[in-house]
């Protein structure tokens, strides 16, 4: 993996808002293309096409962003297409959840499409290829197909067989077609250059027999088109004017091309970008399908992966990823971004939409003795100070609260300022208190912090113009919810998941030996405000100095569970501000 860089120069700055949208090679030519009217007065058509192997990841909402952004911006369209060729890997579960996930992301395709429709024009045009002598039967096993490939500096060496005439290809691939060979014995492949420089167009591999049942065709088939066959004409097909994908295919795009060429049809063009990688992050629904199956995850969209459903699942809002996708750019060599660049833009976001509310993950009880036994106050907290229109709400007070464990030390180091004997803190939307005494467990742990609090403070001011040097959070104890929360770490401990240790001991380590065991925290009591009782799934809150927190699926009616979707803390501004001194 390459360096570590930062976002594309050009590319708007983290902080600034989305509008206006930051030039790109690939706009550029769109730009050009509509103004020399290259595809006439056709509208911009793109088209975003995975492969429904596994779901979506953050690297796809890149992919997506773009696909469904530049079209946008020119008035034009975008498929949906899935890239469906290989029976064996592909599940309807995927294709759902891909669509789930890129309407989320706040997008809608205009047509659905699957390669597999093509499958019958694809065959015909595979005729026509043997007909014109572009194309011809290999009886060669797959193993001798790749010795005879030759290597980057090594010419292939032809088929003994690439000789053979039009109508004898043209009867044994009728028969491969029928059925009448086991699956692996021959292949159809493209007559082109066996001594090209370009390993894409050394004879590539049309069709393979695989006598394997489709999602969508069934039996139908027992030859499938290879993805190179497919998908430079499912973008003709679909008439595809700018075709995205990353950089690893630029060097199929001359078979594309060949192809596009030898049948005469829609002249799509290619233009490629580089993939989206992040530090601590897998972006490959090989190795994501790996923890998924393993179970060092619980599923697809547990809030730890990379996944949209599980990003969503977590908290990120769809708003936050597009700015990210936007700000990022892209460009035409592959690096890696920092996660917390990730991470500041669903905080920048949350900040702007999240409504406010206390809650308190380790609590520790804090008894006021100078206030009445059974009194409520309802104090008025502000909902959002970014947002006036979120209103205010009221959080009830009484004489026994919950308070932070970290909050309170009995004996407190230099610059803590927070509650210990003798030292008064606001409490938010409360009181001025004082701590007076602590009762100790057997262990001399502090379970719970006597205080006074002073009646003329309330609100969190003092008449007499005094100040206190920290506010900090509070429940009280008698109206708190109980709730599990899950705090999440990066999934993996290396910046780079991928590498492995090499040496003694090392043998046969892969990936995962980079899981971070400390991935997730569950809270089993945190104590919520009471406003938070009723919170859907999904919904969004800032936990005040804690961070945001989103409502799981796995919430019960008396037991809420929440998601930590980021601390407070905000290390790529930190990062940022450094790289700008
Ligand atoms: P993976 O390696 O995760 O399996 P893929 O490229 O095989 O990904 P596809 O389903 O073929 O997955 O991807 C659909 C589209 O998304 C392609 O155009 C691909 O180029 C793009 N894409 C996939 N991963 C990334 C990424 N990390 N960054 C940007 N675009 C990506
Ligand atoms: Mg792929």
């Amino acid at each position: 993996m390459s360096a570590t860089k930062s976002p594309t120069p050009g590319a708007a700055e983290p902080n600034s808002a989305p509008e206006p949208r930051p030039s790109n090679f690939i706009r550029d030519a769109m730009i050009e293309d509509l103004k020399t009217k290259k595809y006439g007065d056709a509208v911009i058509q793109t088209r975003f096409p995975p492969e429904p192997n596994g779901y979506l990841h953050i690297g796809h909402a890149k992919a997506i962003c773009l696909d469904f952004g530049l079209a946008d911006e020119f008035g034009g369209k975008t498929n949906l297409r899935f890239d469906d060729t290989n029976p064996e890997k592909e599940e309807q579960e995927y294709v759902d959840s891909i669509m789930k996930d890129v309407r989320w992301l706040g997008f809608e395709w205009e047509r659905l499409c699957y390669a597999s429709d093509y499958f019958d024009q694809l065959y015909e045009w595979a005729i026509k290829l043997i007909k014109d002598g572009k194309a011809y039967v290999d009886d060669l096993s797959a193993e001798e197909i790749r010795d005879h490939r030759g290597t980057l500096t090594e010419p292939g060496k032809e088929s003994p067989y690439r000789n053979r005439s039009v109508e004898e290809n043209l009867d044994l691939f009728e028969r491969m077609h029928k059925g009448e060979f086991p699956d692996g014995s021959r292949v159809l492949r493209a007559k082109i250059d066996m001594t090209s420089r370009n390993l894409n167009m050394r004879d590539p591999v049309m069709y393979r027999i695989l006598h394997a049942s489709h999602h969508r065709t069934g039996d139908k088939w027992c030859i499938y088109p290879m993805y190179d066959y497919a998908h430079g004409q499912s973008d003709s097909i679909e008439g595809i004017t700018h075709s995205m994908c990353t950089l690893e295919f630029e060097d199929h795009r001359p078979l594309y091309n060949w192809f596009i060429q030898q049948l005469g049809i829609f002249p799509s063009q290619q233009y490629e970008f580089d993939r989206l990688s992040l530090t601590y992050t897998l972006l490959s629904k090989r190795r994501l399908l790996k923890l998924v199956q393993e179970k060092h995850v619980t599923g697809w969209d547990d809030p730890r992966m990379p996944t949209l459903s599980g990003i969503r699942r977590r908290g990120y809002t769809p708003e936050s990823i597009r700015n990210f996708c936007n700000a990022i750019g892209v460009s035409k060599t592959n690096g890696t971004l920092e996660l917390a660049m990730l991470e500041h833009f669903v905080r920048e976001d949350l900040n702007k939409r999240a409504p406010r509310v206390m809650a308190v993950l380790r609590p520790l009880k804090v008894v006021i003795d100078n206030y009445s036994d059974g009194q409520v106050e309802q104090m008025e907290a502000v909902n959002n100070p970014e947002d006036e229109s979120a209103g205010k709400r009221n959080v009830p007070f009484s004489k026994v609260l919950y308070i932070e464990q970290d909050d309170f030390r009995e004996v407190p180091p230099k610059k803590y300022y927070r509650l210990s004997p003798g030292t008064e803190v606001r409490l938010r939307y409360g009181y001025f208190i004082t701590a007076k005494n602590v009762v100790k467990d057997g262990k001399g742990e502090a379970v719970e912090v006597h205080c006074t609090y002073d009646p003329a403070t309330r609100g969190g001011n003092a008449p007499d113009g005094r100040k206190v040097k920290s506010t900090i959070h509070w429940v009280s104890a008698a109206h708190a919810i109980d709730a599990e929360v899950r705090l999440y770490d990066k999934l993996f401990s290396k910046e780079d998941p991928n590498q492995v240790a090499e040496g003694p001991g090392s043998e046969g380590k892969e990936f995962t030996a980079n899981l971070n065991a400390n991935s997730l925290e569950v809270v089993e009591h945190a104590k919520l405000e009471p406003s938070l009782a009723n919170a859907p799934v999904e919904s969004r809150f800032q936990f005040e100095r804690l961070g945001y927190f989103c409502v799981d699926p796995d919430s019960k009616p008396a037991k809420p569970v929440f998601n930590r979707t980021v601390a407070l803390k905000d290390t790529w501004a930190k990062i940022e501000k450094r790289g700008n001194e």
